[in-house]
């Protein structure tokens, strides 16, 4: 007899199932176990975590506890206090509202629960593991809930070994905690890693919530905002200009209560400070929407932390009035809105306000690359071949084929020193900086255009080098070296600059001072998220260390998966980009020649680490097609 080929799937697999979509690691267990302690009405929660929530998590609040059933209710799919028929989806003011969260966890760990109400002289105790129930039991226990919940998928190796190194899931943890804290100022919370205190904030208003966990600065910089209009209530704070950095703000949405992205909204604030602080750069924000539930979409997906509101147009030019309106009123935006419609597209300065000193290049005035041995005694390069330097060009920008023969100045086809530029020169003056005296460099015949390009030859055609990013590139190469040998040297600062950091990023930077030491930087953690910069490495001194240090550091964070790998390489192309030659910076003769034999001397010349192409080639034969 054929057997039926449809069942239904056992509860413990359909729970396995759904919980590899909401549990994904140690952070989405905390977020659904605190988010319940919150829904119930706990003014204290404490989370305590072993090896980043691998080995334990634990969360307990003085909430209002469950009854016995309920207790035993809670692990039941679909099971939940806070729903009863479908229209109660577009009325929600509470986190959870699936019921989905606790059986999906008790079918990937072991799970204890320890829970009281007021009312009840004794506790229950339940156990679960994998979605089985172990024992349940009555018991002592104080009134709320004590969640446990031991080796997480120790069921699905596959997810186990998915999570990444502590220091990042315990990152998570960090900002999903701090995400929950900032929308309820009102619950004490504390988080405590492998028994050392990670986070502990009281009870305040929401302004001091947003100090304690982010630092007195910041909360110093913040000007309050408050708008209440038919569609839309918001009120929270925005930072001032000046608290504008490159990465690693603290920007954050928040709607009815819940933590939101989006960009959407994001970009009418940003709007609104345009022309107070560089395109690049970011301000702070904590803004807290209300919203009639029922025109706003959270059930996209249970761990989206997207939304969707139907008003959004509208809320966007709100949302921008009203940022223009405080900085308005606290006389930081422009008076005058100026007419940027016909200025020309200028590029962007990577390096912010603070310009980097030229390069002091040290020149082997001997040295030209386009022989093949030209007395380059005491100029160390890793070879003088010109096929050696171009390694990695090969099927990039340029496209064609490049060969490079050397010697190749006895080739060119005509005298790019002689009076070709000449009215090049007088019509754009000193943009482009041609030089007419003996040039010293090794290059010969490098010439600057407008500030941006370094334009060179070679044997086939034009070689266009942008800069900045050619400067990037070196720089990026030389600190990943760095890294790796510790070779940079430091330079003591005369006052040593503090930092003030939020828990987390406290927290990872702890964790990589050794690698900041190896780029030159002398830190030390003050406690309670402070930071002293105390040296700084040798070659950046005009930059701003504290925001240097700053912008490593978001931008090492921001990788998801940190692999030692991927943060160096984070570092070093942060730094690079703050210390390399900004765009409108006039070179010498002699420091386009170093920027150029630098550039092909690196490993990957022909495009910066984060993808954009540094030159590129215009051959002869195109440059003769266009004079036909
Ligand atoms: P949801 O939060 O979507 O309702 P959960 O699976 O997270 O689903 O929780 C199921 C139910 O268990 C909740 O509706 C609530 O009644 C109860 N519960 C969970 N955690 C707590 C807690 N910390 N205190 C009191 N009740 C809780
Ligand atoms: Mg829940």
């Amino acid at each position: 007899m054929a057997e039926d080929l449809i069942h239904l799937l056992p509860d413990s697999v359909a729970n396995q199932i759904a919980a590899g979509e909401v549990i994904q690691r140690p952070a989405s267990v905390v977020k659904e176990l605190v988010e319940n302690s919150v829904d119930a009405g706990a003014t204290t929660i404490q989370v305590r975590l072993t090896d980043a929530g691998r080995t334990n998590i634990q969360v307990i609040d003085n909430g209002k506890g469950m009854s016995e059933t309920d207790a035993r209710m809670a692990f039941e799919r679909h099971a939940t206090s806070k729903i009863r028929e479908s229209a109660d989806l577009f009325a929600l003011y509470t986190f959870g509202f699936r019921g989905e969260a606790l059986p999906s966890i008790a079918a990937v760990a072991q799970v204890e629960l320890r829970t009281r109400r007021e009312e009840d002289e004794l506790g229950t105790v339940i156990h679960m593991a994998g979605s089985k129930l172990e024992s349940q039991e009555v018991d002592m226990c104080p009134v709320g809930t004590n969640f446990q919940v031991k080796n997480l998928f120790f069921n699905v190796p596959a997810r186990r070994k998915f999570l990444k190194s502590n220091q990042t899931e315990l990152n998570n943890v960090l900002t999903e905690l701090e995400r929950i804290a900032l929308v309820n100022p009102e619950i004490a919370f504390s988080l405590y890693h492998n028994e050392v205190e990670l986070m502990n904030v009281p009870q305040s208003a929401m302004r001091q919530r947003i100090q304690h966990l982010f630092g007195k600065k910041l909360g110093q910089e913040l000007l309050s905002l408050e708008v209440d209009t038919t569609l839309v209530k918001i009120n929270g704070c925005i930072g001032v200009p000046e608290s504008a950095r490159k990465k690693g703000a603290h920007c954050f949405f928040f709607v009815n209560g819940r933590y939101m992205r989006h960009p959407y909204f994001h970009k009418a604030v940003m709007e609104a400070y345009a022309h107070l602080i560089p395109v690049t750069e970011q301000v702070p924000y904590f803004l807290y929407f209300t919203v009639d539930p029922s025109r706003i979409d959270v059930n996209i997906h249970p761990t989206k932390t997207e939304i969707k509101f139907e008003d959004e147009q509208a809320i966007w030019q709100i949302l921008m009035a009203s940022v223009r309106e405080v900085l308005g009123r606290s006389n930081m935006a422009p008076t005058i809105d100026f007419d940027v419609a016909d200025c020309p597209d200028i590029p962007v300065f990577t390096s912010g306000d603070t310009l980097p000193p030229p390069p002091m290049p040290t020149v082997d005035t001997n040295y030209n690359p386009f022989k093949q041995s030209g007395g380059s005694e005491g100029y160390k390069r890793p070879s003088t071949r010109w096929e050696d330097f171009y390694k990695g060009v090969e099927g990039s920008s340029v496209g064609r084929e490049v060969k490079f023969d050397a010697p190749f100045e006895d080739s060119l086809p005509w005298d790019v020193t002689g009076g070709t530029t000449g009215v090049d020169t007088q019509k754009s003056g000193q943009l482009f900086v041609g030089n007419e005296e003996e040039v010293q460099c090794g290059c010969s015949d490098c010439y600057q255009y407008k500030g941006h390009y370094v334009v060179t030859s070679m044997k086939s055609g034009m070689v266009l080098i942008d800069q900045h990013r050619a400067h990037v590139c070196i720089l990026f190469e030389r600190y990943l070296k760095q890294l790796e040998e510790q070779s940079a040297v430091s330079q003591g600062m005369l006052f040593p600059e503090m930092m003030e950091l939020s828990i987390s990023q406290a927290a990872f930077l702890e964790s990589q001072l050794e690698d900041f030491a190896r780029l030159g930087f002398d830190i030390s953690n003050m406690g309670g998220g402070s930071f002293a910069i105390q040296g700084i490495p040798e070659g950046i001194a005009g930059l701003n260390p504290t925001k240097l240090v700053a912008d490593m550091l978001a931008g090492a964070m921001e990788k998801g998966s940190m692999s030692k790998e991927d943060v160096h390489r984070s570092m070093a192309l942060t730094m690079a980009r703050s210390a390399a030659l900004v765009v409108g910076e006039v070179l010498s003769a002699a420091e386009m020649g170093r920027l150029v034999d630098e550039l092909f001397a690196c490993e990957m010349p022909s495009y910066t680490p984060d993808g954009k192409k540094t030159f590129v080639v215009v051959e002869d034969v195109e440059i003769e097609k266009m004079f036909r």
